[in-house]
């Protein structure tokens, strides 16, 4: 993760790129990656970790520029090819035009990365009645159009494939802080294990990815509802701080989704209050 990092940094500040090639393992050479929220963040992230896996990155944001960013530094990286595609993922038509077009021009998917997802804190009653919609038609039915167009393509392909759905520790870790994102998260969780089951016999994995606070755009802009300017700019100091103290780099989520996707994992807590979480969760036995 860390000479991408470099490798992205020297091509960013208009230096020539260092030789990518040869420094990481083919483990998905040619195989044909999908990333919704491709971008930023962990989704720029994980769209750069499978391109020096020698993968195709198909890398989709409702940011068309910012996607073809991270397409434009991917093939410098190592990506046998690299597309970028503008949607946004709550969409119904958009997503399945987009899976149409996939089909069509570059082949069945065999990675699927549903990581596009927004944020949004206060308490149950700030939100508004919208406030809950917008979380749940990006974090809830982005993941479930992903599945249902993508997965579908796989299954009738026959050829296995994986899913990834990036979820939250947020899913199983109650908050009062986030009860519309946390809610969207756990249902994530719950889908994720419903198809993993539905399409183990098919040879496609399905991975929920629980990561806990990452260092990304959606940590320092996540809007807190019903609240005053003054508040807000205290709210943006606490989490500042406590983001800027835990410092988890979205390059560390990436190389766990690659590794979740090579061991079938399926569910993996990432970042160590993740870890904790989730061995206090349902998944551990209760006195
Ligand atoms: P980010 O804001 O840096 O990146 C999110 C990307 O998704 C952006 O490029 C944005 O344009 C795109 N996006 C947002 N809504 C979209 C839509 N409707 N359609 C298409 N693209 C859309 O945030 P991130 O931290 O990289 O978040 C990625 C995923 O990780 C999210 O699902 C988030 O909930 C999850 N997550 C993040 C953290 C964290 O601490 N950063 C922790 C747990 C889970």
């Amino acid at each position: 993760a860390d000479w991408i990092t470099e490798f992205v940094d020297t091509v960013e500040d208009g230096r020539p790129a260092p030789a990518a090639t040869g420094r990481h393992a083919d483990r998905f050479a040619g195989q044909l990656v999908l990333i919704t929220g491709a971008g930023s963040g962990i989704g720029r992230a994980t769209a750069l970790a499978f391109a020096a896996a020698g993968a195709r990155i198909v890398a989709v944001d409702r940011d068309g520029e910012a996607a073809a960013r991270t397409a434009g530094l991917a093939l410098p990286l190592g990506a046998r090819a690299a597309w970028a595609e503008t949607a946004d993922v709550s969409d119904e038509s958009a997503m399945e035009k987009l899976a149409e077009k996939v089909a069509a021009e570059y082949g069945v998917v065999d990675v699927l990365v549903n990581n596009a997802g927004i944020g949004l804190s206060g308490s149950f009653f700030d939100h508004t009645a919208a406030d809950w919609r917008s979380v749940l038609d990006v974090n809830l039915w982005g993941v479930i159009h992903g599945c249902r167009l993508f997965g579908r393509q796989m299954a009738e392909r026959g050829q296995g494939g994986h899913i990834v759905n990036i979820a939250s520790a947020a899913g199983y870790q109650p908050s009062q802080a986030l009860p519309a994102y946390s809610t969207s998260k756990a249902a994530v969780l719950m889908l994720s294990e419903c198809l993993r089951a539905e399409l183990a016999g098919q040879g496609i994995g399905v991975t929920a990815i629980c990561p806990g606070f990452v260092n990304t755009n959606i940590t320092s802009t996540t809007r807190f509802a019903g609240v005053d300017a003054e508040e807000e700019k205290r709210r943006q100091k606490r989490t500042s701080r406590l983001y800027g103290l835990r410092n988890y780099p979205p390059e560390k989520v990436a190389d766990a989704i690659l590794r979740a996707v090579v061991r079938d994992a399926a569910v993996v807590p990432v970042t160590p209050e993740a870890r904790l979480f989730h061995a206090l969760s349902r998944f551990s036995p209760r006195t």
